[in-house]
């Protein structure tokens, strides 16, 4: 088996439009005859996908301020690619899993709401060597927040492995938050929390005093003072917070069909991410088996 080991690994991102966004432009016949401006800006279609152009560059310049930044000496500045022929008996593809943070509804407010972050955002926050050096903030300002609801942010109609492993994900940052803050009152919106926990072996007492609404989040809109508003449930029910972290949906990696490709193989059944099987799968080749476990 070949294995290539890349010197310096840059993602390639696919779902960023290669092609450069034009200006609206009044039609010639309209612009005789009088001072109208005739370019017309991006409307909000175009000017999103001329940001994601702008934020994609993700190109490693050579600038090594990484490199003199890392206390660890995590990095070989000039590590070299390297192809290895590997030898053995049998091939475990564990290929985890990405978040789908590009496809959350604008109405979670994420990316409007500076107190609306996501679980991956909150997870950075939580960990002593992040951005605030495990401090719980508001990104508003920098206030530790006291109610705190964690939102889940995508259609019911998730598939059950994917939607447990969102959940799961979810449950463990709550309880670290509950003990970093202990006297904040954490709610968890999730749809079929109970029966997430159970198939996991714990309960709702493992949330360690997070009150759980197993309801969809209609909603989310900003208060004057910062706090988000969040409206759920069959009525008109709402609720205020410090903070709202979302649930992302988790989805198979995009890299997956090109490993498979290398590995000789179809994976079509890479939905075994999606599906109810658990633990190893097999694959058409002996040898190889898929880590089923999100
Ligand atoms: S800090 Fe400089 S050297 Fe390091 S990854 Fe970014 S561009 Fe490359």
């Amino acid at each position: 088996m070949l294995y290539e080991k890349k010197g310096r690994y840059i993602v390639e991102f696919q779902d960023i439009p290669k092609a450069r966004q034009h200006h609206i432009e009044i039609d010639v016949d309209e612009r005789r005859m009088n001072n109208k401006e005739v370019e017309l800006g991006f409307d909000e279609e175009r000017a999103i996908k001329e940001a994601k152009r702008c934020l994609s560059c993700r190109r490693c310049l050579g600038c090594a301020l990484c490199w003199a930044e890392c206390k660890p000496e995590a990095i070989v500045f000039d590590m070299q690619d390297e192809v290895f022929d590997l030898e053995a008996d049998s091939v475990i593809v564990s290929p985890g899993v990405e978040r789908a943070v590009d496809r959350v509804d604008r109405k979670y407010g994420l990316g409007r709401e500076l107190n609306v972050i996501t679980d991956l955002q909150l997870e950075r926050m939580l960990s002593d060597s992040g951005p605030s050096a495990g401090l719980i903030i508001r990104p508003l300002d920098g206030d530790i927040p006291s109610r705190i609801a964690f939102v889940q942010s995508y259609a019911s109609s998730t598939a059950p492995r994917m939607h447990k492993a969102a959940v799961i994900f979810g449950v463990n940052e709550a309880i670290l938050v509950k003990r970093k803050l202990p006297l904040a009152q954490v709610t968890f919106f999730a749809e079929g929390l109970d029966a997430v926990l159970k198939e996991a072996g714990a309960t709702q007492q493992s949330l360690n005093g997070a009150k759980v609404v197993e309801s969809p989040v209609k909603g989310v809109e900003g208060n004057a003072d910062g706090s988000i508003q969040v409206a759920f449930g069959a009525g008109d029910e709402t609720a205020a917070f410090d903070l709202v972290v979302l649930l992302t949906q988790p989805q198979v990696p995009r890299e997956l069909k090109d490993l498979g490709k290398s590995l000789g193989l179809t994976l079509s059944y890479a939905s075994f991410l999606v599906g109810d099987g658990a633990g190893v799968i097999t694959t058409e080749k002996e040898a190889v088996a898929l880590a089923g476990e999100v």
